[in-house]
């Protein structure tokens, strides 16, 4: 676990708080300023790692590209439609779903995904540069 470690905490670094949900490519531009050397398999391999040990979130989410998220705890995002952005959105996970849907279907429910689609407040305010 000591090789490597460099890299996972400047990733740790770059994700920060976790309020704003970078895609692969830009943790890796983010990443190479403090390590000029690291390769994106690197950063990739460091991020799967990172998810597999509940560091952090891989989001599924309807973009292209899969973000990642510096708060591993179980919480609902809105994402913009103009701008792209993805954020937290402050509402308690809803376990009542799980358990209606497990005893609907008889299947065990771990989790679900809950996304929420819209225009952000900047945007809006046709802020476009926000
Ligand atoms: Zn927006
Ligand atoms: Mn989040």
């Amino acid at each position: 676990m000591i090789r490597g470690s460099k890299q996972r905490e400047a990733i740790l670094r770059v994700l920060g708080s976790g309020t704003s949900h970078p895609t692969a490519k830009w943790i890796y531009t983010e990443v190479r300023k403090e390590i000029p050397n690291v390769s994106l398999g690197t950063v990739y391999r460091n991020l799967r790692s990172l998810k597999e040990r509940g560091e952090i979130l891989e989001l599924y989410l309807g973009g292209t590209f899969s973000r990642f998220d510096g708060n591993s705890t179980d919480h609902y995002h809105f994402r913009c439609e103009r701008c792209g952005r993805v954020f937290d959105v402050d509402e308690p996970v809803n376990k009542e779903i799980d358990v209606r849907v497990a005893q609907k279907t008889g299947f065990k429910v771990l989790s679900h995904h809950l996304e929420f689609r819209g225009i952000c407040a900047d945007c809006q305010k046709g802020n476009m540069n926000a």
